[in-house]
């Protein structure tokens, strides 16, 4: 079993966890924790998570969106609302993963999971995080099923 494989399978698995979304969705959240886990992601803390959000955005050509930060409940990390061009964090601080995937629900107009939201969060993941982490889930999401864009096609 190679080493993907294996991650595969352990997300595979997790996916079993989220219960109360799509099978895409799951398949993703999964995918990302099998990353995190594997790779870990930078912590941000509610100042340092402002100013990053802002240097992304900033980057990317859109207008900040609008940040609050609340309780921490269940296993619900973030979440973005397209609408209303904002972002909701459970508890203070956010690791670059998550702050990334909520920002490509803004820049990719998706508030699913589908392929255009994943090829959108791996291209802000490798621009604005790392190529190595960027290549790692790219992997991982072609090896459970989750069709995504050729890796010489995000950037
Ligand atoms: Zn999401």
């Amino acid at each position: 079993m190679t080493e993907i494989s294996a991650f595969a399978a352990e997300a595979k698995l997790a996916a079993g966890n989220y219960k109360r979304c799509d099978h895409e969705s799951a398949l993703c959240y999964a995918v990302e924790g099998v990353v995190e886990k594997a790779h870990g992601w930078k912590s941000l803390p509610k100042t340092e998570l402002a100013l990053f959000v802002d240097a992304v955005c900033d980057a990317e050509g859109i207008d900040s969106p609008e940040i609050s930060h609340l309780r921490r409940t269940g296993n619900v990390i973030a979440s973005a609302d397209i609408e209303y061009h904002s972002i909701e964090f459970r508890g203070s601080t956010a690791n670059v993963g998550s702050v990334l995937h909520e920002i490509a629900h803004l820049t990719s107009g998706a508030s699913n999971h589908g392929i255009a939201f994943r090829n959108e969060y791996l291209r802000l993941v490798r621009r604005h995080a790392s190529l190595e982490h960027a290549a790692f889930l790219h992997a991982v999401m072609r090896s459970v099923g989750l069709s995504v864009a050729p890796w010489q096609a995000i950037n």
